[in-house]
């Protein structure tokens, strides 16, 4: 689904992602965790082009959309971005952050649009607040309706960065829920998480960043019980 060959990139002098390669299959679950500053984010937004690779390249399903004359906007379409603080649109009701770009990028009628929004609403635990507007949603309903406006445009990839972190703990679970259905639906993800037992739990393949680099990846078993590094081990002592 996703290929990554010696991706690098900078912010000027600063280099955030050193030569990371790795390969993420159909249906794959991948958990990306790392200490604060490791680059996790900038990686996130390299998969869909919010950043600008400095170099390197991604191929997703085949088609190297590295390549300066991939349509960014028509690629996005396939990749759903769930972020740590919602950006839902606020002056919209949770049925109008689902329908909008479905309707507006995909000239899908206002009708079909409203059939899909009601399915993932409900899938999100969420019919109820249709008519509601975000600032009356709790964070963790909030989450919902961002994880629901991003399935609408029916992705093949969901990227989510941090998306529990924003959230009182009693809400981390309702969030998380729903995550694990969508993987278990077979849904490709990349989770930026800090949530350990949900990368041991939902991970197919934990990749852990540090200092810009993919120092250890692998399956969540031998990577939370045998980390390779003392880097690894360093962290997984302090997290868990
Ligand atoms: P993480 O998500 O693991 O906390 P980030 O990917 O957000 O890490 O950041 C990695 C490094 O890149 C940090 O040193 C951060 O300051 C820097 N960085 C991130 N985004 C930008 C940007 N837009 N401009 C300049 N530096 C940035
Ligand atoms: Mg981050």
């Amino acid at each position: 689904m996703i290929k990554v060959e010696q991706l690098v990139k900078k912010f000027g002098e600063n280099t955030v992602l050193k030569q990371i390669s790795t390969t993420i299959k159909q249906g794959e679950v991948v958990a990306i965790i790392g200490p604060s500053g490791s680059g996790k984010s900038t990686f996130l937004r390299c998969l869909n082009l919010l950043e600008q690779p400095t170099s390197g390249d991604i191929w997703l399903k085949g088609k190297k959309i590295t390549d300066p004359k991939t349509n960014k906007l028509a690629m996005r379409e396939h990749i759903g971005m769930v972020f740590q603080h919602f950006n839902l649109f606020p002056h919209m009701t949770v049925l109008d952050n689902v329908t909008y770009a479905p309707q507006k990028v995909k000239n899908i009628s206002k009708a079909d649009a409203e059939e899909t929004a009601y399915k993932l609403l409900d899938k999100v635990g969420l019919t109820d607040k249709a008519n509601t507007y975000p600032n009356k949603l709790s964070g963790g309903q909030k989450q919902r309706v961002a994880i629901a406006r991003a399935l609408a445009m029916n992705p093949e990839v969901m990227l989510f960065d941090e998306p529990t972190s924003a959230l009182d703990p009693e809400m981390v679970k309702e969030v998380l829920d729903v995550m694990k259905d969508l993987a278990d639906s077979g849904m490709t993800m990349v989770v930026v998480t800090h949530e350990m037992n949900f990368a041991k739990e939902v991970a197919d393949q934990i990749l852990f960043l540090d200092d810009g680099k993919l120092i250890e990846k692998g399956d969540p078993e031998t990577f939370f019980t045998n980390p390779q590094t003392d880097r690894a081990k360093d962290f997984l002592d302090k997290v868990l």
